[in-house]
């Protein structure tokens, strides 16, 4: 695999694309969706096809890690055939983010279809508490996923949980315990302020993941893990467990430094940065050169240029970022 050819004004290299493969989803999360979600329309979306040329372009150039993400990838319609055609280009790693809903019964043909890692968000065990942060989702059916991810034989198996104040913040010992139980990692993310949400105040429910750390130390040591991530996770392990315990902080840790990612929406925009507005249009360059991919090619490297140095968040101010995150793919 060729070294990256993707490198920006500050000296970073860019090795890892998520890609948001739906703007839809079965579940509507208070802190990502409103409850009534308008989605585009499917010419806006790219075509499987589409989304494939785009992968085949950044691994061409360079890039040894691709995440699938949404809204929820997997109820993307054909999301195997897509899975299938990413898994033989070779990557270091190739990962999914998912809400764990269709996992029961789609875990194993992805894992076949070469899949190596899956992201599971899980913010509750209790059921109703669940059932509120999610409006629609039924925890059952994501702990059978969960299971079946496990049996399918992934490399690797994370859970996601975006803590809550009030909602399930004193939950966080136990999702702890369960995910040691499970044998599987698990990440603790702090709310970001992505997308206009009238559901709850975001100020209010913010629980930092200094205080979610110190809420595991009671139960736990948490020893600094040595691996880096590159990414905005910061990693602990406990003894007597493999489980390692992440935390993302966009607000109180400054990770840009170290980005080494950009995403593409569905709608094809390449995002330089998460927290900035600095986009390109790939969909326009796709759809006007049918058959030749140099065009994209050039466009992917010019846009580094545009890869802003850091990101802004502010959970007092107005919101900055319109995009929900559905769009922009966690
Ligand atoms: N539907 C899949 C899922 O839920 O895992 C993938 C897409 S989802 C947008 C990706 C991740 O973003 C999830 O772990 C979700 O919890 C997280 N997320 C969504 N909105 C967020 C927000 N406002 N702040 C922090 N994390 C958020
Ligand atoms: Fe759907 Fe994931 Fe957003 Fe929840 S966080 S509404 S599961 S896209």
């Amino acid at each position: 695999m060729p070294e990256s050819r993707l490198t920006d004004r500050f000296g970073r290299t860019v090795n890892y694309v998520r890609l948001s493969v739906t703007d839809r989803c079965d579940f509507r999360c208070v802190y990502c969706m409103a409850e009534d979600m308008t989605f585009l329309p499917r010419q806006q979306v790219l075509t499987l096809e589409e989304i494939a040329r785009v992968a085949r372009t950044f691994t061409e150039l360079g890039t040894e890690k691709i995440r699938l993400t949404g809204g929820e990838p997997l109820v993307r319609k054909d999301i195997l055939e897509l899975v299938k055609e990413i898994g033989s280009f070779g990557l270091r790693d190739f990962a999914m983010t998912t809400n764990g809903s269709q996992l029961p019964t789609m875990a194993d043909d992805l894992r076949r279809a070469g899949m190596h890692r899956l992201n599971i968000s899980l913010d509750s065990l209790d059921a109703d508490k669940f059932r509120r942060i999610t409006r629609t989702g039924n925890l059952s059916q994501v702990l059978d996923g969960i299971d079946a991810a496990r049996e399918a034989g992934f490399r690797g198996i994370k859970l996601n949980t975006v803590v809550l104040k009030g909602r399930n913040d004193e939950e966080v010992p136990e999702l702890v315990d369960f995910a040691r139980h499970k044998g599987v990692d698990i990440t603790f993310i702090e709310e970001m302020p992505l997308g206009q949400i009238t559901e709850h105040d975001r100020g209010e429910a913010f629980c930092s993941s200094d205080e979610v750390r110190d809420m595991i130390r009671q139960h736990h040591d948490l020893v600094p893990a040595t691996e880096d991530s590159g990414g905005p996770a910061r990693y602990y392990r406990m003894p007597g467990s493999k489980t390692r315990v992440g935390f993302i902080s966009p607000h109180s840790h400054n990770f840009c430094s170290t980005c080494n990612r950009v995403r593409v929406t569905v709608e094809g925009r390449l995002l330089l940065c998460l927290g900035n507005e600095h986009s390109v249009d790939l969909r326009r360059v796709l759809r006007g050169n049918p058959v030749s991919d140099d065009k994209l090619q050039q466009t992917i490297i010019d846009a580094m240029d545009l890869k802003p140095e850091r990101h802004h968040f502010d959970l007092n101010g107005d919101v900055q970022i319109l995009r929900f995150m559905n769009m922009t793919g966690g």
